[in-house]
């Protein structure tokens, strides 16, 4: 069985985001960028059936610029098995990135597409599900735990209050969540073999899916400062500001 796992090039997740004077957007100049980290729990996950002997093949797919390149090799160097570059530098919206797995889909006839369940940048936690009405298949999404046999995914979902656990036929899509596994650090041999591993450089068009957006972003602003916190006597001071604040009947 084959695997497709996309992986997306974020602002790494230690880095504190600066909004452009203009408020247009976040400003990446000379800023650490990583792999959104919910992608890397879901090339962890493909690593593991691999493992387990369910899966076969491993191929990392990014939607981005030239250098997420980067991300693939390192998605490469966890070990996955090969990669597509699906290279722009157009802002690509999630219906668009939905569009371009559907087309390598249809190509590369997956079991599983394991996604993020989110993007730490843009923060949609839409990908998977479009993609998963586009392909017409199941999904499980904020998976916590994944589960392969008899052409069946169970998947143990983190919902509201709780879990839910699904069976799903394949193919099947699977959106991660934060416990289903920590993923490994690529060795220094991984990495440097990860460099001779196959990279796929196509464009959008070679799937016929036109990334122009259908979003308008109108302000970008940083979240409100933090006011210095107040000392307070006793329980009764503190349960009268509150209600003066209008927190506690
Ligand atoms: P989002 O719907 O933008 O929150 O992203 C959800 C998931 O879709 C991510 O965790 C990735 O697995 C995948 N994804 C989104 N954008 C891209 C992209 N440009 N390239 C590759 N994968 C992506």
């Amino acid at each position: 069985m084959k695997v497709l796992v996309p992986v997306k090039r974020v602002i790494d997740y230690n880095v504190r985001p600066r909004v452009k004077p203009d408020g247009s957007g976040v400003d990446l100049a000379n800023i650490k960028m990583s792999m959104n980290p919910f992608d890397e729990i879901a090339v962890e996950e493909a690593i593991r059936l691999k493992e387990k002997g369910v899966a076969t093949e491993i191929v990392a797919i990014s939607v981005g610029p030239q250098k997420a390149q980067e991300t693939l090799r390192t998605a490469l160097a966890m070990g996955a098995d090969r990669a597509i570059l699906v290279q722009t530098d157009d802002t690509v919206e999630p219906l668009a990135v939905a569009k371009i797995l559907k087309a390598i889909a249809d190509e590369e006839q997956p079991g599983l597409v394991i996604l993020g369940k989110q993007a730490i940048d843009d923060d949609s936690n839409q990908t998977g599900q479009m993609l998963a009405a586009l392909m017409g298949r199941p999904q499980g999404t904020f998976a916590s735990k994944v589960e392969v046999a008899d052409n069946k995914a169970t998947v143990t979902r983190e919902v509201d209050g709780g879990l839910e656990t699904v069976a799903i036929e394949l193919p099947a899509i699977v959106t991660t969540d934060l416990r289903l596994n920590e993923p490994r650090y690529a060795s220094l041999p991984n990495i440097m073999k990860a460099k001779s591993k196959p990279l796929a450089n196509k464009t959008p068009a070679d799937y016929g899916v036109d990334t122009a957006p259908r979003l308008e972003t109108l302000k970008t602003v940083e979240p409100p400062k933090r006011t210095a916190g107040i000392k307070v006597a006793d329980v009764d001071e503190l349960v009268t500001k509150l209600k003066n604040m209008g927190v506690a009947a």
